[in-house]
């Protein structure tokens, strides 16, 4: 996490300022209410670096949230936001690219409102390859609203609603993703702190539905059930179990258990939802316009 703080008084409170120079925050809002431990905060970071890097107008981004603690992160931004329904996120920024395709949309969402709550939705967006950019904090159950499991809580894994062990099977986010038809798919954690930036920055320059799934602590909920209370050791679970791609696909699968594979799992390339639509327009006003001839 890059915060820097600056202990200057201003209307009694000390000041804290992002590293970025808070151009894409909000004055004041800092620092930030998720708690210690918590990745969002440092996904948040990577974000608004990403947009300065790549120049991003505030006025042409658009960030969708859903429901839930990384939910929240669209009150911090000075960029247009829209804090949507629970799992309808995708839906909303759906109709914000279709109807003004010059935006820049980014749906940012847990793993409760994005595949949980959300998994249609999810599934749909990237079928159409939707120009969007989707992405996913993931930690292993709803956070927000007591730490229940979601459809990402590994099995056997301690949430409020599975005392005695998950019995359910869990979601690989980015297969589900890579199946139903997203041109990119990319998968880091809060603990590379760059590396989470550059997928990030990578995703916002594709077209069609792009996906960065955010491994991240939420020590408060998850890690305290499931015998990481402290936030480092479930930033060294995250190093420990995130593989690069080349490397997880030389292991045996007996090697593979408790990993995850990271970097860029997919990069298509095929033609997003907008120019397809764009096409058919085309051809319903060259269609109408013969007919009236
Ligand atoms: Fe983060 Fe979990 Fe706290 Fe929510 S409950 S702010 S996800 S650590």
């Amino acid at each position: 996490m890059q915060f820097a703080s600056r202990w200057l008084p201003r209307n009694g409170r000390p000041e804290v300022t992002h590293a970025t120079g808070n151009s894409y925050l909000k004055d004041g809002v800092l620092p930030h209410m998720w708690c210690a431990g918590c990745g969002i905060g440092t996904m948040m970071g990577a974000l608004v670096r990403s947009f300065e890097e790549l120049g991003y107008r505030k006025s042409q981004t658009v960030v969708v949230t859903g429901i839930g603690c990384t939910g929240k992160l669209d009150d911090y931004l000075v960029t247009n936001a829209l804090h949507t329904t629970h799992g309808r996120a995708l839906a909303y920024a759906t109709g914000i690219k279709a109807f003004k395709p010059e935006l820049k949309v980014v749906v940012i969402m847990g793993d409760g409102d994005g595949v949980t709550i959300g998994g249609n939705h999810f599934i749909h967006a990237a079928r159409r390859n939707m120009d969007l950019t989707a992405i996913v904090l993931n930690n292993l159950n709803y956070g927000m609203t007591g730490g229940q499991a979601s459809a990402t809580s590994p099995g056997a894994s301690i949430t409020s609603t599975t005392g005695y062990g998950n019995p359910e099977r869990d979601f690989d986010i980015c297969a589900l993703a890579e199946a139903a038809g997203a041109n990119f798919v990319a998968r880091t954690t809060t603990y590379h702190g760059w590396e989470l930036k550059d997928s990030i920055k990578t995703a916002l320059t594709k077209t069609g539905f792009s996906l960065v799934e955010v491994m991240s602590p939420c020590p408060t909920q998850f890690g305290r059930r499931n015998e990481m209370k402290e936030t480092t050791a479930m930033l060294l679970s995250l190093r420990d179990r995130a593989t690069p791609l080349d490397h997880y696909r030389e292991l045996p699968e007996a090697q593979r258990v408790g990993r995850f594979s990271t970097g860029i799992l997919v990069d298509r390339g095929e033609p997003g939802f907008n120019e397809r639509y764009a096409a058919v327009r085309e051809r319903a006003v060259r269609e109408a316009e013969g007919a009236t001839s």
